[in-house]
């Protein structure tokens, strides 16, 4: 089976899949969609999502034990990874270990679009505590960047 690509207005569209939009700013995140492009099947147990930012919009921070393979569509941005801030473009493929906090910026003007897989059976995202938050920003290479 196929299921066409299109893009619709200056947007990435699978049109047989739902488009949900995320469009609150300040505590999560901000300017996002998500396209489930493969849901969780019995033979390919994961998820296979598109996630796209408008221009600075940015993911939620967060924290979880399971993984995420990530390739960058289209645009380009910034991504914290741990304790780094790294910029990333498309085709960039990124691997979020465990335990790490992870938030993806469409902080260069234009659209930041990117697949994120993950196992279907995986746990929940934390957000980050007050006190997380403040230890997170005493790191001077990330501080400026993080949106909680
Ligand atoms: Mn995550």
């Amino acid at each position: 089976m196929i299921f066409p690509f299109e893009i619709d207005g200056e947007s990435f569209r699978w049109p047989q899949v739902d488009l949900k939009a995320y469009n609150s700013s300040g505590t999560q995140s901000s300017g996002m969609s998500k396209q489930i492009l493969f849901d969780v099947d019995e033979n390919l147990p994961v998820e296979i999502r598109y996630f796209e930012a408008k221009a600075g919009g940015y993911s939620a921070l967060e924290l979880h034990q399971h993984v995420h393979g990530v390739i960058i569509l289209r645009g380009k941005g910034h991504a914290l990874l741990g304790s780094e801030i790294q910029p990333v473009k498309a085709f960039d493929r990124i691997f979020v270990p465990p335990a790490t906090w992870h938030q993806f910026y469409a902080d260069e003007g234009e659209k930041l679009g990117f697949i994120c897989i993950v196992k279907g059976e995986r746990d929940k995202p934390a957000r980050p505590t007050q006190e997380q938050i403040t230890e997170l920003q005493k790191n001077p290479a990330i501080c400026d960047y993080l949106r909680y």
